[in-house]
């Protein structure tokens, strides 16, 4: 069942809806190594240590960008989102533009409330922005759609990025 606004698009939009839709999940790329990035994300956040997040955010999607063998996108993040900026989501991708390449801003706090967002919401807004980038460079969409298939890919490398950081959390005696 697609979404809603499915309705509305024109026949050749819903066809990149449903191509979208039907790439249902994304692995990490092999070989790459990711938990170090995601502990750094996470002890920045803690901190609120926003040149720490930032930078920790720009190696992890140099990491997955390289891994999936498209272009680089530069990784800004803001230390509190502007109030006048409607929707729920802290982040945003700006695909390149005459030679400027894509970039993605993610806010370290809500505009409304004054905290530091959560460390997996942060994650999953990255790598929700990231998806963006992968819809135009990997799977070479011409339209990058918020689809059911969208969401399932962004979980699924979250949810694998939380796996590889927690495995290497574990003491060594659990990997012999
Ligand atoms: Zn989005």
């Amino acid at each position: 069942m697609p979404f809603a606004y499915y309705a509305r698009l024109s026949a050749p939009r819903q066809r990149i809806y449903r191509q979208s839709d039907a790439i249902q999940s994304l692995d990490l790329p092999g070989g790459v190594a990711t938990a170090a990035q995601v502990v750094q994300i996470r002890a920045g956040l803690g901190r609120e240590d926003r040149a720490a997040v930032q930078s920790a955010s720009q190696v992890l999607v140099d990491a997955l960008v390289a891994g999936y063998r498209v272009p680089k996108i530069r990784v800004r993040v803001l230390a509190k989102r502007p109030a006048d900026d409607g929707g729920e989501l802290h982040g945003l991708y700006e695909p390149d533009d005459d030679g400027t390449p894509a970039r993605i801003t993610v806010w370290m706090r809500t505009a409304t409330r004054r905290d530091v967002v959560a460390f997996k919401t942060f994650l999953r807004t990255l790598i929700h922005e990231l998806c963006h980038h992968l819809d135009y460079e990997l799977y070479r969409l011409p339209e990058t759609f918020h689809t059911e298939g969208f969401y399932k890919r962004e979980s699924s490398l979250v949810n694998a990025l939380l796996r590889e950081e927690s495995a290497a959390a574990e003491p060594q005696g659990r990997l012999l």
